[in-house]
């Protein structure tokens, strides 16, 4: 499995730190209100790519965060006049319903920021023990980023040309550095913020030490994969990479990992420019499925535009193959014998062809949208050789490996107990009314949209009757 690292700018063999183990940090979101689609991308291709390694028996300690004290949810605090905490907690749990429909997998821990601070200010007392960073009189803790030698690593960026070019990469207004470059791990708190108490001063972490620290506590001083969204790759995960290394005297990360922007018009989505759709407002039109097939539809590192036509094209790409898985599911119902025909082998040979492509695509930097094309392939070969003939036996091994394959890219393609029974009805007596009326088109239209959310018509003398798959 080959994995394209930022830090060397190459896809690299995957070799884990320790055999049949991943360690795997991913940053998350800061939690100020529902997430933007833009957001909802990382977690996608990243729940993705700890699908597919646990698919490959790989067992995946997922680590993602929850950022929840910052400016921002402080300032909707205010406005509210609430608890920061009462903000931060309102949207980890939208967001943990968002992650639930979108069918990202709970990781295996979400830690937040606020129950983190002791192991912050220890990795600031060790960094400030090894000159690594300073307090300024006011009790802010700034890094000394020149005394890390690896500064600049990951974004390939020259420290000087930091310093002499370009001045929107610095951070202003705090005079109290020793060096323009250097960033804030601790600072003193304002009028009304939350703060903690600390050997410096009152106050609260910096953004980058959380990521440090919490990686540290529940994966240990060296990592296999670090991922996040690339605007996270300067100064964020710079930051991070200066922290760790410093304090631990270890390499941080392995490999590191960036899904490409989210894009409208060709600008990046985000809260800022208020060019968002939140993932509640895409699920008010679509199921969140689609939205899930729509962001794998593209290679994760390659930018995404959203567009109305792309989500229609996934609608129906994600259709087609729960309408095969339907169609299986029916036909096994009916299959009029148990156990495989050599011809059936030899047809089973020919699709096990399909899931060696999905995982070549998966093996080359997760390309998920190959890995899609495979399954088409798989569908389509389903539609051709699936008949009222076959044996259940290779039914049940197609719609398995169909099945199977959607499952790693985290797509629920088996609809299953979805409809209510009095909308069942409905749609089959308007089937009904449309053969009467000879137009068979609609009437199978309407056997096949139930057929995609695994409801089986079965026209008997006595009338239709129903089933669910
Ligand atoms: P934030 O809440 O802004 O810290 O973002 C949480 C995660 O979403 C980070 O990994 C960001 O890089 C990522 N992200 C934010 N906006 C976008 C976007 N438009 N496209 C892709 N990823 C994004
Ligand atoms: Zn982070």
């Amino acid at each position: 499995m080959k994995i394209y690292n930022t830090l060397t700018k190459r896809k690299e063999e995957f070799v884990p730190l320790q055999e049949g183990k991943v360690k795997m940090y991913v940053c998350g979101p800061t939690v100020y209100n529902l997430i933007h689609i833009g957001n909802a991308r990382p977690m996608i291709v990243f729940d993705t790519a700890r699908r597919y390694m646990e698919h490959k028996g790989y067992e995946v300690n997922f680590v993602s965060n929850f950022t929840d004290v910052d400016d921002k949810i402080i300032k909707k605090a205010m406005e509210e006049g609430v608890d920061a905490s009462v903000i931060s907690e309102r949207y980890i749990a939208e967001c943990k319903k968002d992650m639930q429909v979108m069918n990202v997998k709970p990781a295996t821990t979400h830690p937040k920021a606020t129950e983190e601070i002791d192991g912050m200010l220890d990795m600031i007392n060790t960094l400030i023990e090894k000159g690594y960073a300073y307090t300024a009189e006011d009790g802010t803790v700034y890094y000394r980023t020149r005394s890390f030698k690896g500064y600049g690593k990951l974004s390939h960026k020259n420290l000087d040309d930091l310093q002499g070019g370009n001045r929107s990469l610095l951070v202003t207004g705090e005079d109290q550095k020793e060096d323009p470059l250097d960033f804030v791990l601790w600072k003193p708190k304002k009028e009304g913020e939350p703060y903690w108490e600390s050997p410096w001063c009152k106050g609260r972490p910096g953004w980058h030490i959380e990521c440090s620290v919490m990686s540290k506590k529940y994966l240990g001083d060296e990592i296999d994969i670090h991922a996040g969204g690339e605007d996270l790759i300067f100064p964020h995960h710079e930051n991070e990479i200066a922290q760790s290394e410093a304090a631990n005297g270890k390499v941080f990360a392995k490999y590191w990992m960036h899904n490409g922007f989210l894009n409208i018009d060709n600008k990046k989505m985000s809260k800022s420019l208020g060019n968002f759709f939140t993932v509640r407002d895409i699920s008010e039109k679509y199921d969140l499925q689609v939205l899930r097939f729509f962001m794998l539809s593209a290679h994760y590192r390659s930018p995404l535009n959203f567009s109305a036509e792309l989500m229609e094209a996934a609608q129906n790409g994600y259709d087609r193959i729960v309408t095969s898985v339907g169609n299986l599911n029916y036909l096994l119902e009916n299959a009029s014998s148990d156990t495989m025909s050599e011809e059936e082998k030899k047809f089973l040979e020919e699709a096990k062809g399909y899931i060696v492509k999905f995982d070549e695509a998966m093996d080359d930097d997760f390309n998920t949208a190959d890995a899609i094309a495979a399954i088409f392939e798989l569908v389509k070969f389903a539609n051709t050789h699936a008949d009222a003939g076959r044996s259940r036996e290779f039914l049940t091994e197609l719609k398995n490996e169909i099945v199977m394959l959607s499952d790693i890219c985290g797509l629920i393609v088996e609809k299953k107990q979805e409809m209510l029974d009095g909308d069942i009805e409905a749609l089959i007596e308007e089937r009904q009314a449309a053969r009467k009326a000879k137009n068979f088109g609609r009437a199978d239209e309407i056997r096949n949209e139930l057929l995609s959310k695994g409801i089986i018509l079965e026209d008997t003398r006595e009338g239709v009757k129903w089933k669910r798959a």
